[in-house]
């Protein structure tokens, strides 16, 4: 799990993405499974208590606080989704 503090901390893994294209599939508001090397991850976009976004994903660099590419793409889909919510 890491804690989102801007665009800048997803560079890397976004451009990863960009190459890896994985697939993502929305599960609910906050929860996508995207693809990788070895089968689905699981990415949890979420607010704590104290107002921070933190995202987790179930694969092994993202267990060692690592933003993991899978994390990137969930969450360029979750940011997308939370701008048409805030402007519905
Ligand atoms: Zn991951």
């Amino acid at each position: 799990m890491f804690i989102l503090k801007g665009i800048a901390q997803l560079e890397n893994a976004i451009a990863k993405a960009k190459k890896l294209r994985p697939r993502v599939e929305f599960d609910h508001f906050g929860r996508y499974r995207v693809s990788g090397s070895k089968g689905y991850y699981t990415v949890i976009c979420k607010k704590s208590d104290n107002n921070y976004k933190t995202v987790s994903c179930t694969c092994k660099g993202a267990e060692k606080g690592l933003v993991c590419y899978h994390a990137a793409a969930a969450l360029s889909l979750h940011i997308g989704l939370a701008r048409q919510q805030q402007t519905a």
